[in-house]
């Protein structure tokens, strides 16, 4: 295991596939492979969902050769295809990028809408505090809108990132009653992971899901669990990157992750 210290609040180890063992701490995230490898094209990982299973019962990702948006909730494993259709997944299937926690939530907070998108991420960062502060969450609620995305399975030879998410599938789901996963991540962990908001949805009736771009919130509850350690499994070839990213990487990360 390599330890390397991002910075004071959140410690980030790397292990190899043959390393991995079933982990089941709380406030511990882990994660599969890190979103520059996704950027660059590394759509095939070597962690079974199986394996996922024992890292965690939230979170989300995707799953080999870019096939859909995953959402992790209450222990099960959904896949959200290129429609936005959910149903779960396998568990002998592998991911390429993937990021769980085992939910212990430290921090409840009502929010009362109509709440358009940007007031609800200041909402969450009010009730986060701290800027610097990693944190997986979950918000529970009525939307009366949410724009989300899903990406079309690829083909080898894989091209990067944000030339896929040029053919994402954009759709839009009207008063809907469902839940928000995901991380909120200092800035300076973007590369390994997306700094800031990376949340995905999924309907009450688990029927529906993707990767959210934009939202208005009726009425939720917001719940954040505060972790203070990072465990990243690394397929072959892929290495940690510093966190000191470059202007190129942060502006794929941009047009990867938050438009659409
Ligand atoms: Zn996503």
């Amino acid at each position: 295991m390599i330890d390397e210290r991002l910075a004071t609040h959140l410690h980030v180890a790397s292990l190899r596939h043959r390393d991995l063992h079933p982990e089941h701490e709380a406030h511990v995230l882990f994660q599969a492979s890190t979103i520059s490898a996704l950027l660059e094209g590394a759509y095939d990982g070597d962690v079974t969902f199986e394996e996922l299973a024992e890292h965690g019962d939230q979170g989300l990702g995707t799953l080999n050769a870019l096939d859909g948006e995953m959402i992790a909730l209450d222990g099960e494993f959904y896949r959200a295809d290129v429609d936005g259709l959910v149903e779960l997944v396998s568990p002998s299937e592998r991911t390429p990028f993937a990021a769980l926690a085992w939910f212990e939530p430290s921090i409840e907070r009502h929010l009362d809408g109509p709440l358009e998108h940007d007031r609800f991420l200041r909402e969450l960062d009010a009730v986060a505090a701290d800027p610097d502060s990693t944190c997986a969450l979950r918000v529970d609620g009525e939307f009366e809108r949410v724009r989300a995305r899903s990406v079309p399975r690829q083909l080898p030879p894989y091209r990067p990132l944000d030339e896929v998410v040029a053919d994402q599938r954009v759709f839009e789901l009207g008063d809907v009653e469902g839940s928000m996963v995901g991380f909120r991540f200092p800035a300076y962990a973007d590369g390994v992971e997306v700094g800031g908001y990376h949340l995905h949805f999924i309907s009450a009736d688990r029927t529906r899901g993707g990767h959210v771009l934009e939202c208005r919130v009726t009425r939720a509850t917001a719940r954040f669990d505060l972790a203070g350690e990072l465990h990243v499994e690394l397929p072959p070839g892929i290495e940690l990157d510093s966190p000191q990213l470059d202007e190129a990487t942060s502006r794929a990360i941009e047009r990867a992750e938050r438009q659409g």
